[in-house]
């Protein structure tokens, strides 16, 4: 399996520290409001991920935490007279359930900025008296940037570029500019916890590197998040502890692309943002899912209402060839032709083969939804030339089934499930018809078509059931495609 890794800027073997293993952490949210959907990529990206690195054999371990103190949350209690504690639950809260909803796994472990205050305190400590890091008179303690020198090798930058522009803000007691805070002081009406410092909150980057050691151990195998956060976030999560523990932090680094809307990438402060409740609301968690995995999880990622209908329409179109495919297995042939069902089950052999290929080439989604459409339009195809002579195998149409469904399940794709009123039989009630009528067959059934809708139409269900099952009797299928129905020999 290949793994870009964005420190490294190449495509690398993946090679997990212990055999069998893979420890793997992607930072969560700021938990001061709703997701939107550029942060649903990133996490469903990962849930993707994580999901193909178990299905290949790995036992993976998968933490994510909450960032539950933070300026955002603080500012957003005040503007609504709440605590901070307040805001922060009912966000985190939130932000599980929609998860859920996404079809997003629970992480393994899912550590609280909170509540991981000592192991924070710990960490600060170490890096003071490794010589890393200061405690400055109003109660601040910075992280000396330039005590490591692999600083800027996460985000590929070089310490002395990133002097240009950065200056020592108001209220701010570094030594020098590029230095960054690890421990607040205490401001009046914010959270703040006793530290050797006195009171205050950890800064920001502190609390990923102290949970990623407490709970996975350094180095891990994967850390990811999006690429907004490579530079400082990650870059100063892996000054932190590999300055404290002197054990490397994390071999592969994986950043996830941006959700862009008419170009520009969606976030709260543009409010340019849908909230993915909302999205949920309109369309299923499935088909938002394909939308986003027919990009490459490091490419821009365009998102737009047109592209998410189309992707629905695309899920109910495979879901009605699976359909399809489990009534043409209980309608079986006694002698079914097995040059058909082998060549089908040659060429989904081969479908399964490219979806694995490009899962295996750094999570290459696209190229594997490619392949399940490929599989799909191969077992339409079986479909019509093996009903056409009533030739169907049982065995081959329901694996061709669980191919398809399996492989979407692979990804997190969770087909939906159709009205089950599909094939039926008509042309026979129209040929007996016509041997009343002198009328053309066709004509008939086009006719027999109509009473069958105008039934449906008015929910008269017993009426639409009676005319499918007397046709079903005969030996003939309706099929109810987007252009209207058609009816089919069986
Ligand atoms: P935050 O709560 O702001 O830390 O964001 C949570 C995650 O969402 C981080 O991994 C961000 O990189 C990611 N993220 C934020 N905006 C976008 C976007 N427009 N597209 C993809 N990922 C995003
Ligand atoms: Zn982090």
């Amino acid at each position: 399996m290949k793994i870009y890794n964005s420190a490294t800027h190449a495509k690398e073997e993946f090679q997990p520290i212990e055999e069998g293993k893979v420890r793997m952490y992607v930072c969560g949210p700021t938990v001061y409001d709703n997701i939107h959907i550029g942060n649903a990529r990133t996490f469903i990206s990962f849930d993707v991920i994580r999901r193909w690195l178990i299905a290949s054999g790995y036992e993976v371990t998968f933490a994510q935490n909450l960032t539950d103190v933070d300026d955002k949350i603080i500012n957003r209690a005040n503007e609504q007279g709440r605590t901070a504690e307040e805001v922060a639950t009912e966000f985190s809260n939130k932000f599980i359930d929609v998860m859920h909803r996404a079809n997003v796994m629970d992480p393994d472990v899912r550590p609280r900025a909170t509540k991981e205050i000592g192991p924070m305190i710990g960490m600060i400590k170490t890096l003071i008296e490794g010589g890393h890091a200061y405690a400055a008179d109003n109660g601040d303690v910075y992280f000396a940037v330039r005590s490591d020198p692999t600083y800027g090798e996460v985000s590929g930058r070089k310490v002395d570029d990133l002097m240009v522009g950065v200056r020592i803000a108001a209220g701010e007691a570094k030594r020098d500019p590029l230095d960054f805070a690890l421990w607040k002081a205490a401001k009046p009406g914010e959270p703040m916890w006793n530290s050797p410092w006195g009171k205050g909150r950890p800064g920001w980057h502190t609390e990923c590197a102290a949970m990623v050691h407490r709970y996975l151990g350094c180095p891990i195998d994967i850390h990811g998040g999006g690429s907004d956060l490579a530079f400082p976030h990650h870059e100063n999560e892996c000054a932190q502890a590999t300055c404290a523990w002197h054990e490397g932090f994390a071999n592969t680094w994986m950043h996830t692309g941006m959700l862009l809307v008419d170009g520009e990438k969606m976030s709260k402060s543009l409010g340019n943002f849908f909230t993915l409740e909302e999205v949920l609301e309109k369309h299923s968690a499935a088909a938002l899912r394909l939308l986003m995995l027919q990009t490459h999880y490091r490419s821009p990622l365009d998102f737009s209402w047109e592209r998410l209908e189309g992707a629905e329409n695309s899920l109910t179109r495979i879901a009605g060839t699976v359909q399809n495919l489990h009534w043409a297995a209980a309608h079986a042939a006694d002698e079914p032709d097995n040059m058909a069902s082998d060549a089908l089950g040659e060429d989904l052999a081969a479908c399964g083969r490219t979806f694995t290929a490009c899962m295996d080439d750094d999570f290459n989604t696209a190229g594997a939804l490619a392949a399940v459409f490929e599989a799909v339009t191969r077992a339409n195809q079986y479909l019509e030339d093996t009903q056409g002579r009533a030739a169907v195998d049982e065995g081959a149409a329901i694996a061709a089934a669980g191919v398809i469904s399996n492989w979407l399940g692979t990804l997190g794709i969770e087909l939906p499930e159709l009205e089950e009123e599909l094939p039926a039989g008509l042309l026979g009630v129209a040929a007996g018809l016509c041997a009343y009528t002198g009328d053309d067959v066709n004509e008939a059934a086009e006719r027999i078509l109509a009473a069958r809708a105008e039934a449906r139409a008015a929910k008269n269900w017993d009426v639409a059931d009676a005319i499918r099952d007397q046709l079903r009797d005969m030996g003939l299928v309706i099929e109810d495609t987007a252009a209207g129905s058609r009816i089919k020999h069986a």
